[in-house]
């Protein structure tokens, strides 16, 4: 559930690519355990500014406030790790699991992934962390699933899964790519109800596309135009607004 607490503060934000500003003068706040959905048309730099906050992206003005001391702008290109150890975790829109190991081993290396890929290979579970694994394993409906190779599962099941993989690094703050792209309509339920599930603890950002979904699982949500934030506001509140539908619907 949504707190008083800022977790993430982006204050001035300015990207440039080649001299096009891809981001302009951009300000963004986020409360901790918050589900907020980022739209917009093509072009409007979500991508962007996921791009920042990860440190793939290196702005040329503002800054990034994470967790109210850490400057995220302030780093050298960060590596994924280091992203993951600071507690952000990013997901792409394709997912990556390893598909020859099952479901049960991508959650448990994600695990002990902090320590590098080959030491978590060799070191062994502990109890503790078994029973962190089956409660992940619970969360995104992958119980029955678990001796499964992650090669065989679904589309949707395998977004889950990795899904899944971030949280055992027990990010503050998850970054999606639209999650539910290319599911089935029960799934597409299922992913809006797990990403409600995990805000109950994280605080997660969602980009999206599909306008059906963000009307039925967004709260509060942020429409970027043109490199910086049209309008933010509740779902209704957003689509009633007729600047956002003359931009970003086309009306
Ligand atoms: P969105 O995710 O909202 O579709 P993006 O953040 O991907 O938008 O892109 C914002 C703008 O920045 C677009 O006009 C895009 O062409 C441009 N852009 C993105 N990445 C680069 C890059 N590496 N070099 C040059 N232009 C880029």
């Amino acid at each position: 559930p949504t707190t008083d607490e800022t977790i993430l503060s982006v204050k001035g934000l300015e990207v440039n690519f080649d001299g096009f500003k891809a981001l302009r003068n951009l300000d963004f706040s986020l409360k901790q355990g918050e589900l907020r959905f980022l739209i917009g048309p093509n072009g409007a730099g979500k991508t962007t500014l996921l791009d920042v906050i990860c440190g793939k992206v290196k702005p040329s003005q503002g800054h990034v406030i994470f967790k109210d001391s850490i400057d995220l702008t302030k780093h050298q290109e960060h590596q994924e790790h280091q992203i993951a150890q600071l507690g952000i975790g990013r997901k792409f829109q394709a997912p990556t699991v390893f598909s020859t190991l099952t479901v049960f081993e991508n959650l448990a290396l994600s695990m002990k992934q902090q320590r590098g890929l080959l030491s978590a290979l060799w070191a062994k579970t502990t109890s503790e962390q078994r029973e962190r694994l089956h409660l992940r394993l619970d969360m995104i409906g992958l119980q029955s699933k678990a001796k499964e190779r992650a090669g065989s599962l679904s589309h949707g099941e395998k977004q889950w899964l990795e899904i899944g993989m971030l949280l055992m690094q027990e990010p503050d703050l998850l970054l999606l790519d639209e999650p539910a792209a290319g599911m089935t309509d029960s799934e597409t339920e299922k992913t809006g109800e797990l990403l409600h599930e995990i805000a109950a603890n994280q605080t997660i950002i969602v980009v999206e596309h599909d306008m059906a979904f963000v009307r039925q699982f967004a709260r509060i949500v942020t429409v970027l135009h043109e490199g910086t934030v049209l309008r933010e506001g509740t779902m209704q509140e957003i689509q009633n607004d007729d600047k956002v539908a003359e931009v970003y619907l086309g009306r």
